[in-house]
């Protein structure tokens, strides 16, 4: 899992809004050092470090805009890249799974390509302790009349039920869509890593206005806005921190 991982890095993008540099996540490093430092930031994600998961990338496009024939990877990291700005603005250190458009996987790896990419998301979060997780997708369906963002959680983990609730709620408030849908339980390796952590597909690039809409810079600034206020709802419940995961141990 571990093998040809530093050929990638993930920018750690600190409370100020600027870059404090990237994190590079050579194989065998000291998890510590790519951890970052705590410092002293203020707002109400203050403390908290989240990663932001930008679906997709490179050779793997994702869903396709069935008007526009616009891939799903790049609209995905816009929303990231205006997510991540808004976290940091409330004061969350933010760590991106990518920053522009690429697969975290080999040419032409021993593992399914997918599957490597997965692993190398779930190793950027691990090592640099993010203690909750926000993935950032698009949908599509065969049935063109089937639109509205949707938020999926890990079945049977109550933390990330709750958050996905929260983050449902949010983007029907700043949204209105006119198909309201609930948060749902999913089967994602990205939501099995062991922290908090959600799903979001914005909408449905099947569903010609939903697409028009996800095309629109605004629109999808405003979907960045009600992710935002979804985590700041959730992060304000009673109760601990989560905590972050354990370095993992290279294989
Ligand atoms: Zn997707």
């Amino acid at each position: 899992m571990g093998r040809g991982i530093g050929r990638y890095t993930a920018a750690l993008l600190c409370a100020a809004g600027l870059c404090v540099g990237t994190l590079s996540l050579a194989a065998g490093s000291n998890a510590a050092k790519t951890r970052p430092a705590q410092g002293m930031e203020t707002g109400a994600l203050a403390g908290w470090i989240v990663a932001v998961d930008a679906g997709h990338g490179g050779y793997d496009g994702g869903a396709v805009g069935r008007q526009s024939g616009v891939a799903e990877k790049g609209l995905n990291l816009d929303v990231a890249r205006r997510l991540a700005r808004l976290l940091q603005a409330e004061g969350a250190q933010v760590v991106m799974t990518r920053t522009d458009d690429y697969a975290l996987c080999d040419e032409d790896p021993p593992i399914r390509k997918k599957l490597q990419d997965m692993q190398r998301r779930a190793q950027i979060v691990r090592e640099t302790g993010a203690q909750v997780l926000l993935s950032v997708h698009m949908n599509e369906y065969g049935d063109a009349a089937q639109s509205g963002p949707q938020v999926f959680y890990r079945e049977g983990c109550a933390a990330g039920r709750l958050l996905a609730g929260a983050l449902q709620e949010a983007l029907i408030a700043g949204l209105a869509p006119p198909r309201e849908r609930a948060a749902m339980g999913g089967d994602y390796y990205i939501l099995e890593l062991g922290i908090p952590s959600a799903l979001v597909e914005c909408g449905f690039l099947s569903n010609a206005r939903e697409e028009g809409l996800l095309l629109d810079a605004e629109y999808r600034q405003r979907v960045a806005e009600a992710i935002c206020a979804g985590l700041l709802e959730w992060a304000a419940l009673p109760g601990p921190r989560p905590t972050p995961l354990p370095p993992a141990q290279d294989a």
